[in-house]
């Protein structure tokens, strides 16, 4: 017991604790405190110091492999009632068009309470159960905009999965929306700021939907609220066109002049952007997130991502809703860029990177604590994989890994915050299989209602 506080000890676990001095540590010892690591070391020291005292809890990890949990820094929670839902007509032809016809079309649809709750809950577990413990997500409901970011924290923090939240303001639905939509993030902001589970950005949706006035009003908001800005940039080749079209640069250079490149902001996507525009990315410290997946299912084309890390901006990596899994989205940003170019030689160096470093920081200044990193005073969130490394497993070769030989099916135990979610396979948060089953009748009645 230190300070009536439970204290939960992890043993026998083969450790990679990721962070500047990464190490491996086998048959390693964890105590966890509250929502914090408070000592890493060898399972005999730290049993030697903790073991025997009151209030301890030893959990035994038989030698499987524990890592950081997965941050995943672009997500939207809201995108899970589209899973098999078919668009009437003839099949999109554009990014623009899949836009209209799915997601807007979407999005004006999610009017209720429950229709938030469900889909941001089904969205919650697949990211636990997928080794995922903190999301960054970008939220859009323009059938309910006021109070949908509390219905979403609420299946945050029912389901044990860390988060921080925003609503994509737009002019495309009308002022009354935008305004509304401004509004929701400023209450939001207000609200949950300092909260250390579930946290707040100020959201926008791409510049192409929003008016030079929207942004500039956004910006004055978000400078009182010391927030920063979450935003898609130049996914389609749309939104150039748009900012051009406006007698700007790019969309890069509006974005600027308007006052949204806050330092710490999260700009998605850059699939087209050019030089110039990165280096004013990585002057501004605004973090790039790539989303490989989205990117090939969307057909809007390969981000520069060598280019920009290369120019010094924080790349991270999210998933855009297409999948859960940071395992998925880290194995296709390995290949994609070598695919892209020809070239072998990129790609290794650049996931490691988006994947440990630039999503470690991201979270870590969002949060103001260390996250994705194994260490005393660091989140207690935590990922134990069924992996045995038949091969060396090095402070290097993690990634190696974690591409060529884990698997989701392999995610055993998923501590957020200090909770243990995920327990031998099974989420222990909620009942899954009654959320499930209720899930399918919200999104039944919510398809019917759209037919
Ligand atoms: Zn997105």
């Amino acid at each position: 017991m230190k300070g009536g506080i439970e204290l939960l000890i992890l043993k026998g676990g083969t450790v990679v604790t990721l962070g500047e001095d990464c190490r491996v540590i086998e048959d390693s010892g964890l105590v966890i405190d509250g929502e914090t690591i408070t000592g890493v070391g060898k399972s005999n020291d730290i049993l030697a110091e903790y073991g025997n005292k009151e209030g301890v809890t030893v959990k035994d990890l038989g030698g499987r492999l524990v890592i950081p949990g997965f941050l995943n820094a672009h997500m939207h929670l809201y995108s899970s009632f589209a899973r098999g839902m078919s668009i009437a007509g003839p099949s999109p032809k554009t990014f623009k068009e899949i836009l209209e016809r799915l997601w807007w079309s979407m999005d004006k649809d999610l009017m209720t309470e429950e229709e938030l709750y469900y889909s941001a809950l089904i969205g919650a577990i697949d990211s636990l159960k997928s080794g995922t413990t903190a999301i960054l997500d970008h939220h859009a409901s323009f059938g309910m905009i006021e109070g949908s970011l509390d219905v979403l924290e609420k299946a945050l923090k029912d389901a044990g999965l860390k988060g921080s939240l925003c609503f994509e303001v737009s002019d495309r639905w009308g002022p009354k929306a935008r305004d509304a939509s401004i509004e929701e993030n400023v209450r939001f902001i207000r609200k949950n700021a300092n909260d250390p589970f579930v946290r707040a950005m100020f959201g926008l949706h791409a510049s192409f939907t929003l008016e030079d006035e929207t942004l500039k009003r956004c910006a004055e908001e978000a400078e009182g609220l010391n927030a920063s800005f979450h935003f898609h940039l130049a996914e389609g080749l749309a939104d150039v066109t748009d900012a051009r079209e406006r007698g700007y640069k790019g969309v890069t250079d509006r974005l600027y002049e308007l006052g949204v490149l806050i330092p710490g902001s999260l700009a998605i996507h850059g699939v087209h952007i050019d030089e110039p525009e990165i280096e004013l990315l990585a002057k501004c410290g605004v973090n790039v997130v790539h989303n490989p997946e989205s990117n090939m299912n969307n057909a809007v084309g390969v981000p520069n991502v060598v280019g920009m890390i290369a120019k010094g901006v924080n790349v991270g990596l999210g998933t855009d809703g297409y999948t859960p899994s940071m395992l998925e989205s880290a194995k296709v940003a390995y290949i994609i860029h070598k695919h892209e170019r020809r070239d072998p030689t990129v790609g290794w160096t650049e996931t490691a990177k988006m994947l440990f470093e630039s999503n470690a920081a991201i979270f870590s200044a969002h949060f103001g604590k260390p996250m994705g990193v194994i260490k005393e005073g660091a989140a207690a969130d935590l990922v134990v994989l069924d992996y045995y490394p038949p091969t060396p497993l090095t402070p290097q070769n993690l990634l190696g890994h974690l591409i060529f030989g884990i698997r989701d099916s392999a995610v055993n135990t998923v501590i957020a915050g200090g909770r243990e979610v995920v327990k031998d396979h099974v989420l222990v948060s909620v009942d899954e299989e009654s959320v499930m089953a209720e899930a399918k009748k919200v999104a039944e009645r919510y398809w019917k209602k759209r037919s």
